[in-house]
C-alpha cells in the first residue's frame, strides 16, 4: 500500500513550527507495519497544485492541518476540487480530543484522510482511525536495531555493504550520532517471529563484531540502556554538572521511572557553588581553575561524600564560544566518574576543535554516558 503523508501549513515552510505531526505518523504507521512511501510539505496557497502532482501516486494520502475555523472551506474544497469528490464519498471522522473532525474520502482506488494539524488532536485521530483504515494485510513491515557506542559509521561501512549482497531481502540503515551509530534492519514478513528467524544470522554477526561496544535501546538512546540498568541493579546515580547546566540530568529525567535510581544533579556552576554545595578545595579552584582535573575529581568526591550515590559523574569545562584561552582553549572539558568503594576516573573529553556550544555539551554528555556504560556493562576502565 502506497502511503503519503500531506501536511499542510505555511508555518511548516518558514521553519516557524517544526513538523512532529509526519514523524509522529511515521512511526505509528511502521508500528503496525506499514511505512510512508513519501511525504510533501504544502503552502497553503500551493495546496492545489500539490494534489494534482500526488495523483495516482498514493493509495491513502493524509494530510494534516487547514482545518481550523478559519480554513475549514478552503482546504477541504481545494482538495474536493483536485479529486472531483461527491458528498456520498465522504464521512466525518470523530476527532476525540478537539471540535475540529476530520473527513474520509473514499474513492475508488483510493483513500484520503484529512487530519487537524494540532498534535495532540493529530495524534489522538491517528490512534482512533488508523487501524481500521489500513486493514488487513498479508505481510507487514518489520526492524530490528543494533547499537554500538563510541563507534564511527565508517569502521562499520564495508561490513555492511557486504552484509545486504549476503543476506537479500534485509534491508540496512544506518544512523550515526555524536558517540554512537545504530545499525536498522528492515523487512517485510509474515510476522515478527519470522523477521527474527530471517535476520538472526546477521544480527548475531553484528553482535559479534564490537561486542563491548554495544548497548540495548529501542531509540538508539545510551541514556535508556543506563536507566534500564540502574533499575535492574537497584544502584544509585549523582551528577554534578557545571557546563552542561543541567542538560546532563535531563537526559535520566526525561524518561519515566528516573527516580528509581536517578539522585538528581547539582549543577554547580560558579566556583562558590562547587565549593558551599561539593566542598570542591578553594585552593585547588584559584589555583587549577575551575575547568581541572583536580576540580572535577573535586566534584565528584563531594557527590560521593553527600549522597549514598553508587554511580557519580562530575563535569566542568569550557563550552564556548567566549571563555577560551591558550592554555585552556574552548572544548576544554573535563570530567570524573566514580563508583563507590572504587577509585575516580578523570580526564579530558575527547572533542573536535571549533564546535559549537550546543555541540560541545551534547557530545560531553554522548560520551559519558558512553564510557559510564562501557563500565557498568564491560568493567572498561573510563578515559581509556
Ligand atoms: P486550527 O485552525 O483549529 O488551529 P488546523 O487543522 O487548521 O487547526 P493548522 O491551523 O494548520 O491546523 O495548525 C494548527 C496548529 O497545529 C498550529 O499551531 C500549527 O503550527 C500546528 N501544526 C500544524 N501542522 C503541524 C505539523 N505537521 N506538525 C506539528 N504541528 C503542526
Amino acid at each position: 500500500m502506497r502511503i503519503v503523508a500531506l501536511m499542510i501549513g505555511d508555518e511548516l515552510l518558514t521553519g516557524e513550527i517544526a513538523d512532529t505531526n509526519s514523524h509522529f505518523l511515521a512511526e505509528k504507521l511502521f508500528s503496525l507495519g506499514y511505512r510512508l512511501s513519501l511525504k510533501v510539505t504544502a503552502s497553503d496557497r500551493d495546496l492545489f497544485y500539490q494534489l494534482e502532482r500526488l495523483k495516482g501516486e498514493f493509495d491513502l494520502l493524509i494530510t494534516s492541518g487547514g482545518l481550523g475555523p478559519t480554513h475549514d472551506d478552503v482546504t477541504k474544497e481545494t482538495i474536493e476540487k483536485a479529486f472531483g469528490v461527491k458528498d456520498s464519498e465522504e464521512r466525518a471522522l470523530v476527532n476525540p480530543v478537539g471540535s475540529a473532525s476530520g473527513t474520509l474520502i473514499t474513492k475508488e482506488g483510493y483513500k484520503i484522510v484529512l487530519l487537524p494539524g494540532v498534535p495532540t488532536e493529530f495524534q489522538a485521530m491517528v490512534e482512533m482511525h488508523m487501524r481500521e483504515l489500513l486493514g488487513k494485510k498479508e505481510s507487514s513491515c518489520f526492524a530490528r536495531r543494533v547499537n554500538y557506542c563510541l563507534l564511527s559509521e565508517e569502521k562499520l561501512a564495508p561490513f555492511l555493504q557486504e552484509a545486504e549482497e549476503r543476506f537479500p531481502g534485509i534491508e540496512v540503515g544506518v544512523y550515526p550520532k555524536s558517540s554512537a551509530v545504530s545499525v536498522v534492519l528492515r523487512g517485510e514478513a509474515v510476522d515478527k517471529e519470522f523477521f527474527d528467524k530471517k535476520t538472526d544470522p546477521l544480527v548475531k554477526e553484528l553482535y559479534e563484531r564490537f561486542p563491548t561496544l554495544l548497548f540495548p535501546s529501542a531509540k538508539g538512546d545510551m541514556a535508556e540502556a543506563i536507566h534500564e540498568e540502574l533499575l535492574r541493579r537497584g544502584e544509585k546515580l549523582a551528577l554534578a554538572e557545571s557546563c552542561t547546566g543541567g542538560a546532563f540530568a535531563e537526559r535520566f529525567t526525561r524518561r519515566s521511572g528516573a527516580s528509581g535510581y536517578f539522585l538528581g544533579s547539582i549543577v554547580s556552576y560558579a566556583d562558590s557553588a562547587k565549593e558551599d554545595f561539593l566542598g570542591v578545595s578553594s585552593k585547588d579552584l584559584k589555583e587549577e581553575g575551575a575547568v581541572s582535573q583536580a576540580v572535577v575529581e573535586g566534584m565528584a568526591e563531594g557527590l560521593l561524600k553527600k549522597t549514598k550515590a553508587d554511580w557519580v559523574i562530575a563535569i566542568s569545562g569550557i563550552a564556548g564560544p567566549d571563555g577560551g584561552s591558550v592554555e585552556k582553549p574552548v572544548g576544554t572539558i573535563w570530567a570524573a566518574i566514580g563508583k563507590r568503594d572504587e577509585r575516580l576516573y578523570s580526564g579530558l573529553i575527547p572533542l573536535r576543535k571549533n564546535l559549537p556550544r550546543k555541540a560541545n555539551i551534547e557530545r560531553s554528555i554522548e560520551y559519558l554516558l558512553a564510557i559510564l556504560w562501557r563500565k557498568m556493562a564491560f568493567s572498561i576502565t573510563p578515559f581509556t
